[in-house]
């Protein structure tokens, strides 16, 4: 691809992604005073996925296939990625030596802490894929929280247009659909608004979901108006966690129902 492209590719990534986080600060609430740092990690992945997508085949290649075919594809530049990751985050520069890339991944020892640079450059290689089954029109209905791509469990629910709630994925941020109408639990499946409530403030704009069938907690964005990359959904969503509190206290209460269309409402 021509490299002017390509880097006109990436800062529209990196835009993108800022300006979500920027324009929805009211919402997630974090202090976000390394934003330059979280702009440079977008940057070094959308350099990745930009090198690699093109090599992206799901019909032919499944997921497992196409993480070594990129990691051949990206060749002496892999170290180069972890080196920049590790200056970003810190953890082992070598931690994406040639040659033991494939055995840290394939026996399991890869350690969150000292291979960071190495997950960031996985996370990107999983994007890629993930990216290419969204461009194919490849899009995942169903009833689970684990992600049909990379099998991440997800804690971050999107309303989208026409009352779509979707999944996003925490690492490979693909979107998967999981009901349509009524918000869903995306462990157990439970509808019911006796089951699913969702604790949220007037707005409705994000909230805190629950499930009493299975137990499970997850943030959710309820304004379908609200335009969120994927890529920005799961940090937005972060700012439901002000509603746990309010969840735990709820919780504590015998007979905790969901009340109108599963929804509590507090003032905050
Ligand atoms: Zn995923
Ligand atoms: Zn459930």
């Amino acid at each position: 691809m021509d490299p002017i492209v390509r880097s006109q590719r990436v800062r529209k990534r990196v835009a993108e992604l800022a300006t979500a986080i920027s324009a929805y600060k009211s919402l997630h609430m974090l202090d976000l005073p390394d934003i330059g740092r979280i702009k440079e990690l977008e940057r070094l992945q959308g350099e990745i996925i930009e090198e690699i997508k093109h090599i992206a085949d799901p019909e032919s290649c499944d997921l497992d296939c196409f993480v070594v075919k990129a990691l051949q594809e990206l060749g002496d530049s892999l170290e180069e990625y972890c080196q920049k990751a590790a200056r970003l985050i810190g953890g082992r520069s070598d931690s994406c030596e040639q040659g033991s890339v494939i055995s840290t991944l394939r026996d399991g020892s890869l350690d969150p802490e000292s291979h960071a640079p190495l997950l960031v450059v996985l996370q990107a290689v999983l994007r890629a894929y993930s990216e290419s089954l969204e461009e194919r029109g490849i899009v995942w209905s169903g009833i689970t929280h684990l992600c049909p791509v990379c099998g991440v469990p997800s804690e971050t629910m999107v309303k989208r247009r026409g009352a779509e709630y979707y999944m996003v994925c925490h690492m490979c941020f693909y979107q998967w659909r999981i009901a349509r109408g009524v918000p869903v639990c995306p462990r157990c499946g439970a509808t019911s608004p006796l089951d699913v409530g969702i604790i949220t403030d007037k707005s409705r704009r994000i909230g805190l979901a629950h499930c009493q069938r299975c137990g499970y907690v997850w943030r959710a964005i309820l304004d379908e108006h609200m335009k969120i990359p994927p890529t920005a959904a799961p940090l937005i969503a972060l700012g439901a966690e002000r509603f746990r509190p309010a969840l735990e206290e709820a919780r504590n209460v015998s007979g905790m129902d969901g009340g109108e269309e599963g929804f509590k409402e507090e003032n905050s």
